[in-house]
């Protein structure tokens, strides 16, 4: 099949579509496109109450250095979903909209000022980005991460986060993960390989999230080495580096889908806003979309209600 820039965009617009329906069907989100902050995530409850200690601190082992993975610390299941939840986000597109984007595609759509606007009440609330790697750190060991921790995370592979989001995190020393979706590299409004090399060399980290946004649920077979073999193959050949994280197309996942991201070496994987599989917290970790219509305060609401 032979992709056009209109059909890609077109794609995308149906990836958000989905995404949404997703966010629509969980838990957490309200039925209208504009998600609201109030209405978020009552898996947040599931940590509510639960605050670092003073003998988490002391016990705390140094965060490693980035690029780094602890070695055979898998961490239980229980210790991990006893920790407080890192605030994660997720971006798509940044760019203004414009009268063809519909109204559910608006929460995937973040407009240049409104993505400036929420990096910068991050920074003036004391916000520190870290490594999914810190992260899984922590999950995994208590390590200790900076004040106010958050994750930065972009995925599909859109140009404008190479174009405008990267500038403005490298304004405040912020650093974010990149889930890079390979069919579409080099295309018309997608990255090209030598700007994930670029943003994998400059600290940031890539994660595999497949060839071509299929959802993980339905893989039999051949779609493994399709969907997740063949395209963590060429981010790590473009990166130089192993992939060690996925994110799931849609947030969408099941209980079978974790054996086999382990038996290929990822460490952790990145959902929605759905609640966290209780046996294998570290395959579902959450984050939530950083919609396209929130005011900084309202981004600063859903942060402090959803995690
Ligand atoms: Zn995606």
């Amino acid at each position: 099949m032979k992709f056009t820039s209109a059909s890609l965009l077109l794609a995308a617009l149906a990836v958000a579509a989905c995404d949404s329906k997703t966010a629509t069907t969980g838990e957490a989100a309200t039925s209208t496109a504009s998600v609201k902050a109030e209405n978020i995530d009552p898996a947040a409850a599931e940590t509510s109450g639960t605050k670092a200690t003073a003998a988490d601190e002391a016990n705390a082992t140094p965060a490693p250095a980035p690029g780094t993975i602890p070695a055979a610390k898998s961490g239980d299941a229980a210790a991990i979903l006893a920790r407080p939840q890192v605030p994660i986000l997720c971006y798509h597109q940044i760019r203004d909209w414009t009268a063809r984007d519909s109204k559910n595609a608006k929460d995937y759509i973040t407009p240049i000022a409104t993505f400036k606007a929420h990096i910068k009440m991050l920074a003036d609330s004391g916000y520190h980005t870290v490594s999914p790697d810190q992260l899984y750190a922590y999950m995994t060991t208590g390590a200790k991460l900076p004040a106010k921790p958050i994750m930065l995370t972009f995925d599909d592979t859109d140009l404008d986060q190479f174009t405008i989001a990267r500038p403005e995190l490298e304004k405040y020393g912020y650093k974010a993960m990149y889930f890079v979706m390979t069919v579409s590299l080099g295309r018309p409004h997608y990255m090209t390989k030598a700007m994930v090399k670029q943003l994998s060399d400059e600290g940031n980290i890539i994660g595999s999230h497949t060839w071509d946004h299929h959802n993980v649920k339905k893989y039999q077979g051949q779609d493994w080495v399709t969907q997740i073999d063949k395209p963590t193959k060429t981010l790590e050949d473009i990166t130089g580096k192993k992939i060690n994280y996925f994110a799931y197309p849609f947030g969408l996942w099941n209980e079978q889908a974790f054996p086999e991201l382990k038996k290929r070496g990822f460490v952790a994987a990145f959902s929605l806003a759905e609640k966290r599989d209780q046996n294998d917290p570290l395959f579902t970790i959450r984050r939530i979309i950083a919609s396209g219509y929130w005011t900084p305060r309202t981004l600063h609401t859903s942060i402090v209600q959803s995690f």
